[in-house]
């Protein structure tokens, strides 16, 4: 069986940061992913708020900087799924794909999946209009109209991306306050292809084989309304992958419990990134928490030996 003093479970910017990390600590480290390291990042458009690159950057270009960093070093990287963790004391064990490995420390850094409507026609017409992710299909919506639903930083951010190239963008969101950041606020309330639509819900996506229409419905009157259009983009939230972490170690709904130095209640595991249960989720602040679990991972491991 293999082992290492630290595995990373999951390559997004927290994941690889905490590689980074151990790696310069000398410690000897494997990160597992199961797709192209990037997480989320890969999967927005832009990113205007990461420090140092004032004029933004896409998000596949800073997934690849990170990648690139850790390309000097001796990281054992392992393409896989995660399909369990059994927690030993002070070994853990890492059931990947077909095989186990054993770790000292483990951090845990799987981000986020997109959270879904659950309405009618979602399941159904996803990949023939339904989409969650702007960036990799809004090019099939060139000169189209397409809806792109919920009022965070994801919708505005991603309704500005489809602007660019679509025909016209609804933006329908549940409230008539928005609860992404104020300056894409002003872009989108401004912007001449964004029709804002406050207070409606959506009841169902409508469609034979692709598309065809949105059904909303007030939620102070109750009245019934469609929009015809050919595209749906759905970003209602993420929810944290978690679905591998044993019982052992406290979890609430919106993540893993974790103290402010990233350790769990279980000796010699630790969280970073959106996979923790906390309030601000950007890749800033989950560089932040990788590097703090690197951390306290390597304390950990020095007061092993
Ligand atoms: P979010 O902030 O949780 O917002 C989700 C939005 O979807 C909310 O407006 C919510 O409405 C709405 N919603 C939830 N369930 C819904 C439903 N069933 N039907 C209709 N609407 C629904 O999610 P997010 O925008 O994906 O952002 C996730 C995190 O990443 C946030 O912390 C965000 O700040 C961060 N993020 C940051 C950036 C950036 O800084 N550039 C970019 C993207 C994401 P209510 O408001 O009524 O609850």
């Amino acid at each position: 069986m293999k082992s290492y003093d630290a595995v990373v479970i999951g390559g997004g910017p927290a994941g690889m940061t905490a590689a980074l990390y151990l790696l310069r600590a000398g410690v000897k480290t494997a990160m597992i992913e199961k797709l192209a390291p990037g997480g989320q990042v890969l999967m927005t458009s832009e990113i205007e708020n990461y420090p140092g690159f004032p004029k933004g950057l896409q998000g596949w270009e800073l997934a690849d900087k990170f990648a690139n960093h850790l390309e000097d070093y001796d990281l054992h990287r392992i393409n896989d799924e995660v399909r369990e963790i059994k927690v030993g004391s002070p070994i853990h064990t890492i059931v990947v794909g077909d095989e186990e490995i054993e770790a000292k420390t483990v951090v845990l850094a799987t981000g986020s999946r997109y959270r879904k409507l659950g309405v009618p026609g979602e399941e159904r017409l996803l990949g023939r209009g339904v989409s969650y992710c702007a960036l990799c299909d809004g090019n099939f919506f060139r000169g189209r109209d397409v809806a792109v639903i919920g009022g965070g930083n994801s919708a505005l951010e991603e309704a500005l991306y489809l602007a660019r190239l679509v025909n016209k963008v609804y933006l329908v969101h549940r409230r008539q306050e928005f609860r992404g950041h104020r300056c894409y606020q002003n872009k989108c309330f401004t912007h001449e292809k964004i029709e804002v639509i406050r207070n409606k819900v959506v009841e169902e996506i409508v469609g034979e084989s692709d598309v065809e229409a949105l059904a909303l419905r007030d939620v102070a009157s109750g009245e019934q309304s469609q929009i015809k259009l050919d595209g749906v983009f759905v970003f209602v939230g993420f929810e944290p992958i978690m679905d591998f972490v044993p019982k052992a170690i406290e979890m609430v709904p919106n993540g893993v419990v974790t103290d402010v130095e990233m350790c769990t209640n279980v000796p010699g595991i630790f969280a970073a990134g959106d996979i923790r249960a906390k309030q601000c989720r950007q890749v800033a602040s989950a560089v932040g928490d990788g590097a703090t679990a690197a951390t306290s991972a390597f304390s950990y491991l020095e007061k092993l030996d």
